[in-house]
């Protein structure tokens, strides 16, 4: 299996080559980065943990869905196909880079991701749409609270509540 992986990396000076050599052998390459590497397993597994874990929603998502997109009505639909985007994307990454799925990393990127959208809310004035879409993921969570990212003070009535 080294040699395997020398004579790849002698042909291809892209490093990421090197990373698994089922992802090189394999026909079906996506799949078995997104869905089927060992390491990918481990952060599906703590993907699906921290979405019950802020929204009190279990999930187990097909194949499909976490390749193309959600199927299923989910509770929290919008946030949950931003994270598959958001979850892909750092999977490539890391594989490009050779790096491990720290999923702590991957919530810092999503939570990245809510501060842009609290930006906007505020230039918008969608105080209501904004907190209405994140509160699961900025009120209870511990990885947020370092964050400081806040649910935004809505205007009369609202405020009243
Ligand atoms: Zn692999």
């Amino acid at each position: 299996m080294v040699s395997f992986i020398l004579k790849i990396n002698s042909r291809r000076t892209t490093s990421y080559w090197t990373i698994c050599v089922l992802f090189v052998n394999k026909k079906n390459a996506i799949k078995h980065m997104f869905l089927q590497c060992s390491s990918v397993i481990t952060f599906w597994h703590e993907f699906y943990s921290w979405w019950t874990k802020n929204t009190n929603e279990n999930i187990n998502l097909a194949d499909s869905e976490r390749l193309y997109g959600l199927i299923q009505p989910y509770k929290y639909q919008q946030v949950l196909s931003l994270a598959l985007v958001i979850t892909k994307y750092f999977i490539y990454r890391c594989t490009l880079a050779q790096e491990p799925l720290l999923f702590s990393l991957f919530d810092l990127q999503f939570h990245e991701n809510i501060f842009i959208e609290r930006y906007i809310a505020i230039k918008n004035k969608s105080a209501k749409v904004f907190n209405d879409k994140w509160h699961p993921f900025i009120l209870k969570n511990v990885y947020s609270i370092h964050l400081t990212c806040t649910l935004l003070p809505l205007p009369p009535p609202y405020s009243t509540l």
